[in-house]
């Protein structure tokens, strides 16, 4: 009988913790698991997933406006975003049941609480100490603001998901990911949206035609994207809050929502105290199989800040599970990730964008199209779609796939496996397409509309 109360002890209950503890026990280990929130994470909780209902629910004010291109008459649309943020909590409540069951038909301990080291094997959670052979940090991220004065009265995603009413008027900061798909969501239903962005083209680190794309696209939308510009307080007045910029310029708004960025969630965890190796921005470092610097120490998913996304953390949170207690050795590979923003339209992205391509590999050749999607001849709608494959020329392999379009995260899933498993842009060429699709471009695009050699 081991010495320790379980094999393995998981702190955070976000989707690479409960994976882990769930893999781990199916593999035979007595498994524990703390969460001071509700199990689920940030993902099923306050992130993708009712992210995604929102994008959906905002999308309806285009969908109502397109059907009059194809016929439909259709009477003045009323939205309610009581109704809306109800109909969102009771799904979260049904997931939230989902992972608990998960939990519990796997024969994991839940306790709900924050757990804190108070040595290598030995953890605090609530008012219990329990010791564990091996331990998974898996306490994910939580929203990073800069200290401005006034930073108090902004908002950041976790509240914009359970706000009373919808904002009449809305600043969001920011040119990220969140940023760009809050924006969207607001502006759909109805708010009036500015977006603040301190660069020249939002989605920094994308491929530089999404960001032209998706720029354009959010203010043809009716955003008003003030680029190059940033905030220098925030203050209360009686009719809403007034924001002064760093140029001097000012607006007033009902709600400001900043989007600038997330933190590992290493906060009074005692990290440092037992000799752990953190970066100085909280990141636990880890190597190819969620290892730390402290041997039966594990860390998966966003507090390990390698790549942010919740399919990452659910394969990290399995290899670590398969390697340490199924007896089969998985190291995490982190090429070629597939990753979406859900902005309006979305992007679907992987690989290399053309600016890296051309670091990368020396020479290469960029297919481009940029048309309108068939379905906006009769909506009358003024959408770009916008699709390019990035090809090495020596071995001719295609090494990135980049779209903004309707349907571009979809598209993007299907074309990674491709991309992951190395297929030469011949490939592609002998593939047929889907006609009428926009997909089909991705098969059809025959001569580079540039080449960097
Ligand atoms: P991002 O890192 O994507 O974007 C942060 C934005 O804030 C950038 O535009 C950045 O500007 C700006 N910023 C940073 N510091 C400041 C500052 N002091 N003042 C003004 N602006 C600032 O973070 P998000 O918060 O949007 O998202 C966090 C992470 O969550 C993402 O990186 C992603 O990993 C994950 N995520 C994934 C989603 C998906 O898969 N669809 C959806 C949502 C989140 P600059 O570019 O100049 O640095």
């Amino acid at each position: 009988m081991s010495q320790f109360d379980f094999d393995l002890f998981v702190i955070g209950a976000g989707s690479g913790g409960v994976r882990a503890a769930r893999i781990a026990a199916t593999h035979g280990a007595r498994v524990g698991i703390c969460e001071e929130s509700r199990v689920g994470g940030t993902c099923v909780i306050r992130g993708c997933v009712p992210k995604k209902l929102l994008v959906y629910a905002s999308h309806f004010a285009e969908d109502f406006e397109d059907a009059g291109g194809f016929g439909w008459e259709t009477g003045p649309a009323r939205f309610s975003w009581k109704k809306l943020i109800q109909a969102k909590d009771k799904e979260i409540d049904r997931l939230n049941g989902v992972y608990l069951d998960l939990l519990s038909n796997a024969g994991v301990k839940l306790f709900n609480g924050r757990g804190a080291f108070i040595d290598p094997h030995t953890l605090r959670v609530g008012d219990e100490t329990l010791t564990a052979e091996r331990i998974l940090i898996a306490t994910g991220g939580t929203p990073w603001v800069p200290e401005i004065p006034g930073i108090g009265l902004a908002i950041t995603s976790n509240e914009a998901f359970d706000l009373q009413e919808l904002p009449r008027r809305v600043a969001i900061v920011g040119g990220g990911f969140i940023a760009c798909e809050f924006a969207g969501i607001f502006n759909g239903l109805g708010s009036s949206v500015t977006q603040l962005y301190r660069g020249d083209a939002v989605l920094r680190g994308f491929d530089h035609d999404v960001r032209r794309v998706v720029g354009s696209e959010l203010v043809k939308k009716g955003v008003d994207l003030k680029l190059e510009a940033d905030v220098a307080s925030i203050e209360k007045t009686p009719s809403g809050l007034l924001l002064t910029l760093v140029d001097g310029g000012s607006l007033e708004v009902d709600q400001v929502m900043y989007a600038t960025g997330r933190v590992p969630l290493v906060r009074d965890l005692g990290l440092v105290d037992i000799g752990l190796n953190v970066k100085a921005d909280g990141r636990v470092v880890v190597d190819d199989f969620s290892q730390t610097s402290i041997e039966h120490i594990y860390a998966v998913g966003d507090v390990t800040s390698r790549v942010n996304l919740t399919p990452v953390a659910l394969y990290e949170g399995h290899s670590f599970a398969d390697s340490v207690f199924g007896g089969h050795a998985r190291p995490v590979n982190h090429e070629y990730v597939p990753s979406a923003v859900f902005s309006q339209p979305p992007v679907g992205t992987v690989g290399y964008s053309e600016e890296d391509a051309v670091t990368h590999f020396g020479p290469i050749d960029v297919y481009l199209s940029e048309f309108r999607a068939m379905k906006h001849t009769l909506s009358g709608r003024d959408e770009k779609t916008m699709m390019k494959l990035i090809v090495e020329q020596k071995g001719q392999k295609v090494v990135g796939i980049h779209i903004v379009g309707p349907d571009a995260p979809e598209i993007v899933q299907g074309f990674a496996v491709a991309v992951k498993s190395g297929l030469t842009k011949e490939r592609f060429d002998c593939t047929i397409g889907i006609h009428p699709t926009a997909a089909e471009e991705l098969v059809t695009m025959r001569s580079p509309a540039r080449s960097h050699g």
